[in-house]
């Protein structure tokens, strides 16, 4: 992993050093001496991760963070803040100004690049949801949180693991007023015992456990799909790096050492819960985009897109057994009449019920498709001709038989609709045949009188 890495501290000696500590790793390495310049470079340069000496003169690193985390084009860079081991509240108080971790001088190589480490990797998985939400963006205009700080903590739930019963109470004791829900697993089995996993926003887990392993813990946490993304943060004693390098390896995404401090303890929660909920919205929103990309606005149903990748599967030679799939393409009668007396809008209308009639007229094994302006496909896998001109038949009545409801007329309107029938055979056996032969029965349909249902060649019987 490489990444450009910004280091900010007055004193020259620190500076130097940092400096060759992360070349060794092979990061790409930036320099400032002060808070101004810090800030210039930030925004010119854009580094992965930002290393923050709090102690400097002038503009001190609180006050650097503050500007960082506060500015569009720059919150999102992660701040470490480089705190004096004698100074317990700066580390607090750095994640309170915004900070996403702290560092202890003098600085050891281990927590460096563990911290480091972890934190560029989190910045690139945002970065990589973040442009994707900015693509999907194309397809909505709703307002979104742009940064994690405006996340909320409701009903923030944490799995801890731990079975020294003292320290058990003690841990709790410093979370309760944090957060919502925090169970206990004394994993007395030698695994976890607590269900539904995937509810918890953070495991907290002791890898100091008597029964248990629990570095295993972790990864098997990270490898079970519901928790997966979930963060875990361990507690492990001081000094033991490779324990800390393991955890690392495995997925771990943060780390405190004994003794533990409670102030600590509650940032770092805080923290990581704040991040995880955070990437959580943000997957959220890319699952909606790509629903989005495959919906219709007006009618919520699958679009033409969808519709020829539908059909080109159903087509596809691994998909012999659907070989009795039929087609049922539907068109609003005098539909321009609609929109000519009532005006779009009541049009529109008229599309979404119609949508929505049809929607639950059909199995869910149906796909129902807006396939033109006011023109539907519904495809319905192994069904044959008897059965899809008995749906058919039903669809129609469905929108006949009750007049639709609209804001644009006090009177209940009309709605009728015709609709074309294909099925699939040896003859009607790609797509295209399937298509435009339920067209022709549309077209024979709307040639005879419309509100009605015709199907013609390409039936088996
Ligand atoms: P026919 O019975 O022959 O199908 O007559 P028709 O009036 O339904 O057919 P025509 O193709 O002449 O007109 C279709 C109309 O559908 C014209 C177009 O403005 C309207 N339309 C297409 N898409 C939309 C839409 O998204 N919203 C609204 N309100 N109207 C639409
Ligand atoms: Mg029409
Ligand atoms: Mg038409």
């Amino acid at each position: 992993m490489t990444a450009r890495v910004l280091v900010v501290d007055d004193v020259l000696h620190n500076v130097k050093l940092l400096e060759a500590k992360l070349r060794s790793e092979y990061f790409d390495v930036l320099t400032a001496m002060n808070g101004i310049d810090a800030l210039e470079i930030i925004e010119k340069d854009q580094p992965d991760i930002i290393l923050l000496d709090v102690m400097m003169p002038g503009m001190d690193g609180f006050e650097v963070c503050r500007h960082v985390k506060s500015n569009p084009s720059t919150e999102h860079i992660p701040i470490i803040m480089v705190t004096a081991l004698d100074q317990p509240k700066d580390r607090v108080m750095g994640l309170e100004a915004g900070a996403d971790d702290f560092l202890t001088k003098p600085i050891q190589d281990l927590p460096l690049f563990a911290r480091v480490k972890s934190l560029v990797r989190l910045k690139f998985l945002m970065d990589e949801l973040r442009i994707r939400n900015s693509t999907g963006k194309a397809f909505s205009d709703e307002a979104g949180l742009e940064n994690s700080s405006n996340i909320k903590f409701d009903d923030a739930k944490v799995l801890l693991v731990e079975d020294y019963d003292r320290v058990a109470k003690r841990i709790i004791g410093y979370l309760e007023n944090t957060v919502d829900t925090i169970d206990l697993d004394d994993v007395s089995t030698g695994s976890l015992s607590t269900e539904n996993l995937g509810d918890y926003d953070l495991f907290v887990i002791s890898l100091s456990l008597k029964e248990a392993d629990g570095l295993r813990l972790s990864s098997s946490i990270r490898s079970n799909e519901l928790t997966r993304h979930t963060p875990i943060l361990v507690i492990i004693d001081e000094g033991d790096n490779n324990i800390l390098i393991q955890a690392m390896d495995l997925g771990v995404t943060d780390y405190v050492t004994r003794p533990i401090d409670g102030n600590e303890l509650v940032a770092r929660v805080k923290s990581q819960i704040r991040h995880k909920r955070f990437a959580d919205y943000l997957r959220g929103k890319m699952k909606k985009n790509m629903e989005m990309a495959v919906t219709d606005a007006v009618t919520n149903l699958y679009n033409r897109h969808f519709l020829d990748t539908h059909l080109d599967n159903i087509f596809s030679a691994e998909n012999e057994k659907q070989s009795h799939a039929s087609l049922l393409m539907l068109d609003i009668d005098h539909f321009k009449i609609v929109n000519d007396t009532y005006g779009h809008a009541s049009g529109d209308e008229v599309l979404e019920e119609f949508s929505k009639r049809i929607s639950s007229n059909i199995r869910s094994i149906d796909l129902a498709a807006r396939y033109g302006g006011e023109e539907f496909v519904v495809v319905m896998p192994e069904t044959d001709a008897e059965f899809a001109l008995f749906v058919a038949e039903r669809l129609r009545r469905t929108i006949s038989n009750e007049p639709f409801i609209i804001s644009g007329s006090e009177e209940p309107i009309k709605i009728e609709v015709s609709i074309g029938v294909s099925i699939m055979s040896d003859e009607c056996n790609t797509k295209e045949k399937l298509l435009s032969e339920a067209d022709k029965g549309l077209y024979k349909a709307k040639e005879t009188g419309r509100n009605k249902v015709c199907g013609i060649s390409c039936f088996d019987e």
